[in-house]
């Protein structure tokens, strides 16, 4: 198999790839740097990379793709045991850093590899198939333990491919990034799309609505962020006109890993123009579905499936779902060249997790507008709602919560109920904590523009919501 990156060698070496505040590298600096680097990791099997949020990490992870060795990006920021847990499972034989990074104990018995972004050496041939293994990408641990997905090469550039077409993503693109680099989002969609098209990266290290529109204001032409960015965005808005204009010129605002609630992408529509695309993925699956550059964006959907992805909703007993009525809900399963190969030495899980004949369950669930958008409604395991003889889905009950104006931030669960099966509770963060909304009139609120059973019994007073670092609500944590 060739290069992932076409414009390592073929695109004008001048152009500027990656910049991490004033650090930057050309296409060719990249090319010299990772030919570099792969000269030296590439006899061994597996390299774990220290993902800081620099130009180090976006260097070892394309040295380790041209090397045909598969990374592990590793999360700086876990703690010693999960850090534990990772290592031993994968059991890399490399670690991949900046100089100066200090590492903790657990690495230590890693040969550490210090990386040169001015290091220079030819490109080796790239010696590896489309199912040798890209990456070993780790779940977000919302639901429980991160599980290690591998990611085979031919998933990562069906994925990229299929989002240039689904977003008319080219090699002129320049993005405003400030995710961390070791989850699919961040290191996947934003360090390998950019590269993989020709275009650029800028890459705030810390996320902060300055930085955005400083970017857009300097050429960027599109975002991706997480709906808690897309959060601070909206709450921003009011006050910051710049803001506003800036992100009046993106070409394309991209929300993923979470549900982006409707009350902030409409705030932001109204005060920018602009809409915000989303599009729904997994570490498993990399991307399933967008709403396409050419699409209509619609509130609280993650549009049609990409190119190349089949999908289908299905009921509890396997069996797919047909109509497309907006309102019948199922899990969603899918099939194509965007999946992972495996859970990396859980062979029961990767069993568990297809059917018979290839299908992932993805343990999402969603139903699907007359015209294929894909609308979804929660997680199977946390935000189905089972009250009443109805089910249902937490996610339009937090929309609900949102759109009050005593109510800043807003998650859902459902709780053992003698009466009802389950029901339903709402976790908030107030406005303002000094007078924060009657239980009562929560109620009355969500009744009012859902249905009455859709009302939440209890509703919870906290600070913030517990969130992991890609800003997932950890609804496990949500216990009264
Ligand atoms: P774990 O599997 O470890 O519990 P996780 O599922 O959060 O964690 P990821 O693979 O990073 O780990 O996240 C994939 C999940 O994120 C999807 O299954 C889905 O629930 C959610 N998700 C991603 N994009 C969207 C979106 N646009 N709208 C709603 N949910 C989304
Ligand atoms: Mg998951």
């Amino acid at each position: 198999m060739s290069s992932l990156f076409p414009a390592l060698t073929a695109g004008p070496a001048g152009r500027v790839a990656l910049s991490f505040g004033d650090r930057t590298l050309t296409y060719g600096e990249l090319g010299a740097a990772a030919g570099a680097l792969a000269a030296r990791i590439g006899g061994a099997g597996r390299v774990a990379v220290w993902a800081t949020p620099a130009l180090e990490t976006a260097v070892a992870v394309v040295a380790a793709l041209e090397a045909g060795v598969a990374a592990v990006p590793l999360n700086p920021k876990s703690g010693e045991k999960e850090l534990g847990h990772i290592l031993s499972d994968c059991a890399p034989t490399v670690v991949l850093a900046a100089a100066g990074d200090e590492l903790p104990g657990a690495l230590g018995d890693l040969e550490r590899v210090d990386v040169d972004v001015r290091g220079a050496a030819p490109l080796p041939a790239v010696h590896a198939s489309p199912e040798d293994p890209a990456l070993i990408v780790y779940t977000s641990g919302t639901t429980g333990p991160p599980k290690g997905a591998v990611i085979p090469r031919r998933a990562v550039t069906h994925t990229l491919d299929a989002l240039a077409d689904a977003w008319q993503w080219t090699g002129e693109d320049v993005l405003v990034h400030g995710l961390p680099l070791f989850h699919v989002h961040g290191l996947v969609l934003g360090i390998l799309g950019p590269l993989r098209r020709g275009g650029s990266v800028r890459h705030l290290g810390r996320f902060g609505t300055e930085g955005v529109a400083r970017e857009l204001n300097e050429g960027a032409t599109m975002m991706f962020g997480v709906p808690t960015m897309y959060h601070r965005v909206a709450q921003a808005l009011p006050e910051d006109p710049g803001l506003a204009q800036a992100l009046g010129k993106a070409r394309l605002l991209v929300s993923g890993s979470a549900a982006l609630p409707v009350h902030d992408h409409e705030r932001i529509t109204a005060a920018t123009g602009q809409r915000v695309v989303e599009r729904y993925g997994m570490t498993e699956t990399l991307m399933n579905t967008s709403v396409r550059a050419d699409g209509e964006a619609r509130a609280g959907t993650v549009g049609v499936p990409l190119p190349g992805v089949e999908l289908r909703l299905v009921e509890e007993d396997g069996t797919p779902i047909t109509s497309q009525d907006g309102e019948t809900v199922g899990e969603i399963q899918v099939r194509g060249p965007n999946l992972f190969t495996e859970y990396l030495n859980r062979p029961d899980a990767t069993a568990a997790a297809f059917t018979a004949d290839g299908w992932f369950r993805t343990g999402d669930m969603a139903v699907r507008e007359a015209d294929g958008y894909v609308r979804i409604v929660g997680r199977k395991a946390t935000d189905l709602i089972k009250s009443g003889g109805y089910k249902i889905g937490a996610g339009e009950i937090e929309n609900a919560l949102l759109e009050h104006p005593g109510v800043r931030e807003a998650a859902v669960t459902g709780e053992p109920d003698p009466d009802l099966g389950e029901r339903i509770v709402a976790w908030i963060v107030p406005s303002d904590p000094q007078s924060p909304p009657s239980t009562e009139e929560l109620a009355d609120h969500v009744a009012a523009r859902l249905a009455p059973h859709k009302r939440p019994r209890r509703v919870h007073h906290l600070e913030e919501l517990p969130r992991n670092d890609m800003g997932k609500i950890m609804k496990r944590a949500l216990t009264s």
